[in-house]
C-alpha cells in the first residue's frame, strides 16, 4: 500500500513538474526583431528588455558624477578583418586578439558595429551616428562595450576603409585581405562616461559595463549617407535611467 501511494505522490509530483513546464517555464520562442517597435522586443520572446538597467541612455552632464576614472589599458593591434551585413547592422569580425584592460582585467574584443543615429544622446541631443566594440572577459562571460560618437564633419580614413568592403549580400561574411587597428579611429582624449546597462539589441543581455567617449570622432556626409543606404534608422530609443548613476572623467 505504502508503495502504491509513494507511487501516486512521485505521478501526481511528475504530472505537476510536466505542466508547470509547459506553462511558464519553457521560454517563448524567439520572434523576429525590428526597429519599427523597439517597445515590443518584450513581449516577442525578450524578457530582459523590459528590464530595469537598459541601454541607451541620455546622458544628462548636470546628474553625472566627475571623478579620476581608470584609464584604459589598450592591447590592440593591426589586424585581418571580415565584414558581414547581419540584417540589423554592418558588422566587423576582428581576427586576432584584441584587448582592452581595466582594473586588470582583459575584455577582448568580440566584434564592432554602428547604429544611426546614435543610441546614447547628450543632454537629450543624438549625434548622426554611433560606433560600438564589444568586448568579452573570456573568463567570466562579462561583456564591456566601448562607444564612439560619430558626428558630421571631415572624411575619415578608417572608416573609408570599412565602407569600401561593405558587402553586396546579406548574412555572408567577407573578408577584407587587409588590415586594421581600431584604436586608429579613437578620438584624441580618452576620457569617457561610463555606466551599467544591456546590450541595446535583443536580448537585451542587463548588467554590463559601457564607457562612451566624451569626445566624438568625425566622418563625412558622404559617409554618413553610405551607411544610411543599408540602415538609416537601426538605433533603439533611450531607456529610463532609473536609480542608476553615470560616471564622467573629470
Ligand atoms: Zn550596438
Amino acid at each position: 500500500m505504502k508503495k502504491k501511494v509513494n507511487a501516486i505522490v512521485y505521478w501526481v509530483l511528475l504530472a505537476g513538474l510536466i505542466l508547470r513546464c509547459n506553462k511558464s517555464d519553457s521560454p517563448v520562442t524567439p520572434a523576429a526583431w525590428n526597429y519599427e517597435s523597439p517597445d515590443k522586443w518584450g513581449s516577442i520572446g525578450y524578457g530582459d528588455c523590459t528590464g530595469k538597467v537598459q541601454s541607451p541612455v541620455n546622458i544628462d552632464t548636470t546628474t553625472t558624477i566627475k571623478t579620476e576614472l581608470l584609464a584604459l589599458g589598450l592591447h590592440y593591434r593591426n589586424s585581418s578583418w571580415g565584414i558581414i551585413d547581419n540584417g540589423h547592422n554592418i558588422q566587423i569580425n576582428v581576427k586576432q586578439t584584441n584587448s582592452l584592460v581595466l582594473e586588470g582585467t582583459a575584455f577582448k574584443v568580440m566584434q564592432f558595429h554602428f547604429h544611426r543615429m546614435s543610441e546614447h544622446k547628450l543632454e537629450g541631443n543624438s549625434y548622426d551616428m554611433e560606433m560600438h566594440i564589444v568586448h568579452q572577459d573570456t573568463i567570466s562571460s562579462d561583456l564591456l562595450v566601448v562607444a564612439l560618437w560619430i558626428k558630421q564633419g571631415v572624411e575619415n580614413p578608417f572608416i573609408k576603409k570599412i565602407w569600401g568592403k561593405l558587402p553586396p549580400v546579406k548574412n555572408s561574411e567577407v573578408l577584407s585581405g587587409d588590415s586594421i587597428r581600431i584604436s586608429d579611429v579613437f578620438p584624441a582624449s580618452q576620457k569617457y562616461f561610463t555606466y551599467t546597462g544591456s546590450l541595446t539589441t535583443p536580448p537585451c543581455t542587463q548588467g554590463l559595463d559601457w564607457i562612451i567617449f566624451k569626445q566624438p570622432i568625425e566622418v563625412s556626409p558622404d559617409q554618413i549617407t553610405q551607411f544610411a543606404q543599408f540602415y538609416p534608422n537601426n538605433e533603439r530609443p533611450v531607456q529610463p535611467l532609473n536609480f542608476r548613476e553615470v560616471l564622467e572623467s573629470k
